[in-house]
């Protein structure tokens, strides 16, 4: 197969350029993919007025760049992201990916830029040649959605829990600015958040010919708008970032509604867990424990500075201060945990 590759530089910054993967190009040959590249690009920057091409080439599938993925159950493939907050070293590719192949190809989570989406659409080509049907959002994250756009254009479904959208909505101007102040302007270049498709609201069966995926919206936890999917055929759970290890679980939702939702097994056939930050695990105590340690030690913490009558300026460095010992093992447990305090405080404050 060969591939469209679009030589785009930024509108604001014509010295920052970065090569475009542009799925819709895809051919069977190198002489129709240059033939129909030009006006593929074209439509294509028309709907991405940050960037402005110069020109297209035709490149085959291995020479692509591609994230590096592993099969860890027979079709379901994996890739690790960094434990480490979003930098300019690692572009964005903090959060873990996953694709799983039936009929056809189901994505779940498409990377922290478009960059990183196009790398793990490389990696499955460089796997499979069939259809993407669908790309699973597990949440609103950008380090986990940012890459969806690419698919859509390979012609999946974006699916996503219901209340996504506006989620996103809310945020979406404030994350166009700090993402590239954080990753960089060449590694955000032509980044969007992709429109969802297909919205959730309900236990939901996404059907690869043979194989079924689960989907099951989760309450108020990590976020409003976390999302599971459990692939029956093998018993892999994607947990999205309701599961972290590695680096510091971040709350955009509910303390009190993330441990509730801990508390439960969410799958109890469930032979391999994939969390949304870290190693996979082959059970759920194990996948689960670093992290009820640390929500259930920052609830404590939180409500120990409450009952001491402590102001949510005092409060914050004080719960930082008790969470030390619970410290080894997160990446940039200082900053989250910051900003999680203020979270926990807020909402514990009034119960
Ligand atoms: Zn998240």
């Amino acid at each position: 197969m060969f591939h469209l590759i679009l030589s785009a530089c930024l509108v604001d910054q014509p010295d920052v350029c970065a090569p475009r993967l542009l799925p819709a190009g895809d051919s069977e040959t190198r002489e129709q993919c240059l033939q129909s590249g030009p006006a593929i690009a074209r439509d294509w920057i028309a709907r991405h007025d940050t960037l402005k091409g110069s020109s297209t080439d035709c490149v085959e599938t291995s020479a692509l760049s591609a994230l590096e993925v592993k099969e860890i159950a027979s079709g379901v493939w994996f890739h690790q992201g960094e434990a480490a907050q979003l930098s300019p070293q690692n572009g964005g590719r903090i959060a873990n990916l996953a694709f799983v192949i039936g009929d056809s190809v189901a994505v779940i989570d498409a990377g922290g830029s478009r960059a990183e989406g196009e790398e793990l659409y490389a990696a499955i080509r460089m796997v499979t040649p069939l259809p993407i049907s669908h790309v699973i959002l597990t949440h609103m994250h950008p380090d986990h959605i940012l890459g969806a756009e690419v698919f859509s254009e390979a012609g999946a479904s974006v699916v996503a829990d219901a209340r996504l959208p506006d989620a996103v909505a809310r945020r979406e101007a404030s994350w166009m600015i700090s993402i590239p102040q954080q990753i960089g302007a060449a590694a955000f270049a032509g980044s969007a958040f992709a429109t969802v498709d297909q919205p959730v609201d309900t236990p939901t069966e996404i059907s690869l010919g043979a194989r079924i995926l689960d989907l099951t919206p989760a309450p108020v936890a990590h976020t409003d708008n976390d999302l599971t999917v459990l692939d029956r055929s093998t018993g892999t759970l994607f947990t999205g970032d309701l599961v972290f290890e590695g680096l510091t679980p971040a709350i955009d939702g509910s303390l009190s509604g993330w441990l509730d939702w801990l508390a439960l097994d969410p799958a109890p056939k469930t032979q391999l867990f994939v969390p949304g930050h870290g190693p996979i695990r082959t059970s759920w105590p194990e996948a689960i424990g670093p992290e009820i340690a640390y929500l259930q030690g920052l609830r404590d913490a939180t409500r120990k500075a409450i009952d001491g009558g402590m102001p949510m300026s005092q409060a914050i460095p004080a719960i930082v201060t008790m969470m030390k010992p619970l410290s080894d093992g997160w990446a940039d447990f200082a900053a989250i945990t910051a900003r999680n305090a203020a979270t926990a405080y807020t909402e514990l404050e009034w119960q």
